[in-house]
């Protein structure tokens, strides 16, 4: 494997900044921002080759650390068992032996892909009358199970769901552990009926007995076992980012679970038909396991009326539309159209914007507005909430299919569905990494809380005409 190192590429125009994605380099897009002098930067993770040719095309490449250094994947990690005791949870057979004490050491590293699996399995033991496994249907291309959680007070009324997911990037080291530390601490302050206290923030016992009460989380905290697994592994790629598809009869391994997704996912904005790209897009959309599970969820559990998909990193807060840019004035401008094929994806024209109803625009932004200074109410915090499309355009993400599901198929129910991308880096160090769990965990209370009350007023499915 050539040596690789964490960069920032200066591009001196915008058309220079989307031309760099013709060089099928792994770049964060998450990153991509307005630098002074009217430049553009974007972080990347790059051989010195690589850097070359960019430099002899004319960019400027600032070249940071070797990425050896910074990969905490297989140095700093916690055994199932020690994290479960550092967070007042027993992990012996005997449920009956809960304690809610949380020991004086915090967890001292990131969970391997089985401690998160055990950590699920062991909360519903722990917490039965709230808290249920949910299998899930399809093994991974290496054979593992996944799983998610159901949390929630009596499940048999009508009520609304809410989806959180972690882990389709594998990388991404910090949001299973959130995930599941979330769900956990939810679960232990319901139990005890306490509040819970992440930093400066407080939420009181009534917030937490409410989410618990009247909604079903269902929480899907890894959705990429396999790539976590080659991540930790001490002879994976800590940098990994996509599945563990071997695509056979191709050059290079693995699909960006997050350009499988099934919206837009043949126009090829913004991904890539290269195996050998960070961004693959796979066969044909939901051809990877992995993404079938995601959408298991969504058909299974039609109570599903929000989504948040949880990355890394940026400290962003996003709504949709990734493939261009938002507008609420024109319905049959729509991704469903076949008649603006090929107009979309180009940012700052009139050709082509993506249509949504101002009534889920107004949701969307008060909603990530609300998370944004959840997060900030922690350790101050500053993230940025904006539409998903960002400086680059993207199809066949998650939270774009959640969101247009409706809009394709009229008897499915409308979800909304935002992205986060935590932290400044794919793998911060534990001890910075418990800050984001803290400040995000608090931003997903208000998504929770968010999402409440949207269940009050029924909602009505905005009809799109192709
Ligand atoms: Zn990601």
């Amino acid at each position: 494997m050539a040596r690789k190192f964490f960069v920032v590429v200066f591009a001196s125009t915008r058309r220079a900044l989307l031309n760099l994605s013709n060089y099928h380099l792994d770049l964060f897009q998450a990153t991509a921002q307005t630098a002074q002098n009217q430049e553009f930067t974007i972080e990347g993770l790059l051989s010195l080759e690589e850097v070359e040719r960019l430099v002899n095309d004319g960019y400027r490449v600032l070249i940071q650390e070797e990425a050896s250094k910074r990969a905490r994947a297989t140095q700093e990690v916690t055994s199932f068992q020690e994290w479960m005791q550092a967070m007042g949870e027993p992990t012996g057979e005997d449920a009956t032996l809960r304690t809610l004490e949380i020991s004086a050491a915090p967890p001292n590293g990131y969970l391997r892909t089985e401690g998160i699996e055990a950590t699920l399995q062991r909360l519903a033991i722990a917490y039965p009358s709230i808290c249920q496994v949910i299998q899930l249907p399809e093994k991974t291309w290496e054979q593992r199970t996944s799983r998610a959680i159901r949390i929630g007070q009596n499940s048999g009324r009508e009520r609304s769901g809410i989806l959180l997911l972690g882990g389709v990037h594998a990388r991404e080291l910090v949001n299973p552990d959130l995930l599941i530390s979330f769900a956990l601490k939810l679960c232990q302050a319901y139990q005890a009926g306490t509040g819970l206290t992440f930093g400066n923030k407080s939420y009181d016992a009534t917030t937490i007995q409410q989410i618990v009460n009247q909604v079903d989380l269902f929480i899907f905290p890894l959705v990429n076992p396999d790539g976590r697994a080659f991540v930790q592994s001490a002879t994976g790629d800590p940098m990994w980012r996509k599945n563990r598809n071997p695509n056979r009869g191709q050059s290079c391994k693995g699909v960006d679970l997050n350009r499988n997704f099934d919206f837009l996912w043949s126009s090829g904005i913004g991904t890539s038909s290269s195996s050998c790209s960070e961004i693959y897009r796979g066969r044909k959309a939901f051809s990877e396991p992995e993404t079938r599970n995601v959408r298991y969820l969504l058909d299974t559990y039609k109570n599903i009326t929000t989504m948040l998909d949880i990355h890394s990193y940026s400290k962003l807060v996003m709504y949709p539309w990734g493939d261009d840019e938002d507008q609420t004035t024109n319905a049959t401008m729509n991704f469903h159209n076949p008649a603006y094929n090929g107009l979309r994806g180009t940012l700052g024209d009139t050709a082509y914007k993506e249509y949504l109803t101002r009534e889920d625009l107004n949701w969307f932004t008060t909603t990530c507005n609300r998370v944004r200074d959840g997060i900030r109410s922690v350790r101050g915090t500053v993230y940025t909430v904006q539409q998903s499309i960002g400086l680059y355009p993207t199809t066949a993400t998650s939270d774009d299919y959640a969101y247009s599901r409706c809009f394709v198929d009229h008897s499915k129910r409308r979800v909304l569905a935002c992205a986060i991308e935590t932290g400044s880096e794919f793998q911060p160090p534990y001890a910075e990494a418990l800050n984001i769990i803290a400040e995000v965990s608090a931003g997903l209370i208000e998504f929770c809380a968010a999402s409440m009350t949207l269940t009050e007023s029924a909602q009505e499915v905005a009809l799109i005409s192709t």
